[in-house]
């Protein structure tokens, strides 16, 4: 099928909380070296939050149930990252309206409506080793595979394949947002964390649509 309906939404959820709990140890290392060695706890205490929510409150259409998600990652999270993946899903919903499922195109304007409303709220550029270095090349391979006739599976595939590769490429950068930002110079060497679990949050996407 070449459409995500909530329950495909639902299910790709369930698998980023899934990937953030399991890589919890590892996001909070990432974030030792660069941060405050919280954003395997963040995440994966705001995820369970938000299917917990989710699951208490079924919704039925895509602005409903991201509207939840936002929120609760808004108010379950503190720091950097729970307004920031607030802000995407919130956007991703309004964008996506009040619909049960998303063709490919619909999915990658909703997702690129969240990624201006990260980048709104926490104002990153290419190349400041964030999350957006991960998200914004992960938008532009699904809008590349989509536009040269891809299915969603292929499109989500490759998003997934940028994602990882963005995340790769924060390894040197040096910061120039948030808490890794105060490290300077010391802050290359290192993975961000918040574009590893970007990375995870398109490779969930990738799983639940592959065909
Ligand atoms: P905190 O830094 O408040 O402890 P987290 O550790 O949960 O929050 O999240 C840190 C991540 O948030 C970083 O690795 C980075 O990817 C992301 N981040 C921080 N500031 C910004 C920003 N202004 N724009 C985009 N992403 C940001
Ligand atoms: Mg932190
Ligand atoms: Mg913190």
């Amino acid at each position: 099928t070449d459409t995500i309906t909530i329950e495909g939404f639902t299910a790709w959820l369930a698998a980023f909380r899934d990937r953030v709990t399991e890589h919890r140890s590892y996001l909070t290392e990432l974030d030792s070296a660069i941060g405050d060695a919280d954003h395997g706890a963040n995440m994966a205490r705001g995820m369970a939050a938000v299917m917990e929510k989710v699951g208490a409150s079924p919704a039925t259409t895509a602005d409903e149930l991201f509207k939840t998600v936002g929120m609760t990652l808004v108010t379950s999270v503190g720091g950097a990252s729970g307004p920031l993946y607030g802000t995407l899903f919130l956007r991703l919903g309004m964008t996506a309206g009040a619909v049960a499922e998303c063709d490919a195109a619909a999915l990658s304007s909703a997702l690129r409506a969240g990624l201006d409303g990260v980048v709104a709220r926490g104002k990153a550029e290419a190349g400041d080793k964030t999350m957006f270095d991960a998200m914004a090349p992960a938008l532009d391979a699904m809008d590349a595979a989509i536009a040269s006739g891809a299915s969603l599976a292929e499109a989500t595939a490759a998003a997934r394949d940028a994602a990882a590769a963005g995340r790769d490429a924060t390894e040197p950068l040096v910061a120039r947002k948030g808490r890794a930002s105060y490290l300077g110079e010391r802050s290359a060497g290192h993975l961000d964390p918040g574009a590893t679990s970007t990375a995870l949050l398109f490779d969930a996407l990738a799983e639940v649509t592959a065909s």
